[in-house]
């Protein structure tokens, strides 16, 4: 298991994996694992250790991450290894970004802590709660944007993004943190039969911004990206399925490059190529930016592709 001298401190981008356990849909299917974490930044994909009528072979592969987090990793282990060693930056005029990255229902709003649907209303654990109790403890005031209307994003004539539709909130207090993301989740899902339906077409962005005499100092990007399975869209018979679905796809490609660029220092990072790395923009460019993906994966065989599509996702990004 992981202990605090494993933490990596000065990587500018982080990549890990998380693997969930197999929920009760998938084991009522008998669906198996086939993931394994044999060591603490090692993620193997393999054949189920059961014996079954494979209707198709699986090769084993193996991938390296910065980190890989079992299934019996707690948020507050997996906030420990990626959000919490960020904080500093925003402090010293940085802008540290965390994103969740995966298939829908592979866990990323369980990791980010923003799942306020059916039984699951606790997120006191998630990252976005632990990062805001550990502000609130510790700093007195920090504002904090939170994604609420339909957003319009602009590029005035100075190249600054504007983000219309946007709503900044003081708080003082763990609770007040909570609140917002009660309101923010709830918007997010409103009118949607469940919450997964709507998360999987949509990306979540939450800041906490940090002003110092009323000036930004520093920013704190926690980022529920849209499922990302969705290229299957692309073929749906449903118009505005396909263009969402063809605008999500831009979207985490658009990412990928942007997150490649900010790790090789390029003088150009493609943030135009799309809404979400243009909002995301100055987290990109910035001298003193660090980023740490989560990529999310579901252990089961039936996932295996979603799976795959996720680990060399994840691969490609650093
Ligand atoms: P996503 O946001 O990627 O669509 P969710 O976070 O909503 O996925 O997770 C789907 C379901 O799996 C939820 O019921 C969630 O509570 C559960 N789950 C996800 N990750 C874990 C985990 N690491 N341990 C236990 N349950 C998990
Ligand atoms: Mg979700």
């Amino acid at each position: 298991p992981l202990t605090t001298a494993d933490l990596i401190e000065e990587h500018r981008i982080c990549v890990c994996v998380r693997k969930r356990p197999l929920n009760k849909k998938e084991l009522s299917v008998k669906d198996l694992d086939v993931i394994t974490i044999p060591s603490k930044d090692v993620v193997m994909v393999h054949e189920p250790k059961q014996k079954v009528d494979l209707t198709r072979y699986l090769e084993n592969q193996t991938f390296r991450f910065d980190y890989a987090f079992d299934d019996s990793t707690t948020n507050e282990m997996v906030y420990r290894f990626t959000a919490r060693p960020l904080v500093e930056t925003i402090f010293e005029r940085g802008m540290a970004t965390c994103f969740a990255y995966g298939q829908t229902g592979s866990g990323k709003t369980h990791t980010m802590g923003g799942d306020f649907s059916g039984k699951n209303q606790d997120c006191s654990k998630g990252i976005y709660a632990l990062l805001g109790m550990y502000f609130s403890l510790g700093r007195q005031v920090f504002d904090l944007l939170n994604r609420k209307a339909k957003l319009r994003v602009l590029e005035d004539g100075k190249q600054q993004v504007q983000v219309v539709g946007l709503q900044e909130k003081e708080v003082k207090c763990t609770e007040d943190v909570l609140k917002l993301i009660e309101v923010g989740n709830s918007c997010r899902t409103s009118g949607q039969t469940s919450a997964n339906a709507h998360s999987s077409r949509s990306h979540a962005v939450f800041q906490i911004i940090l002003r110092r005499k009323g000036k930004m100092h520093g920013k704190f990007s926690l980022i529920d990206l849209a499922g990302n399975e969705r290229g299957a869209d692309t073929s749906s018979a449903d118009r505005q399925t396909r263009l969402e679905g063809a605008e999500i796809n831009k979207s985490l490609l658009a990412l990928k490059e942007c997150i490649r660029a900010l790790g090789r220092n390029k003088p150009h990072t493609p943030f135009r190529a799309s809404k979400l790395t243009q909002v995301l923009r100055d987290s990109f460019i910035g001298e003193n930016s660090r980023t740490c993906m989560i990529a999310t994966i579901s252990p089961g065989m039936t996932s295996c592709e979603n799976t795959l599509n996720t680990l060399r996702y994840a691969n490609r990004v650093k």
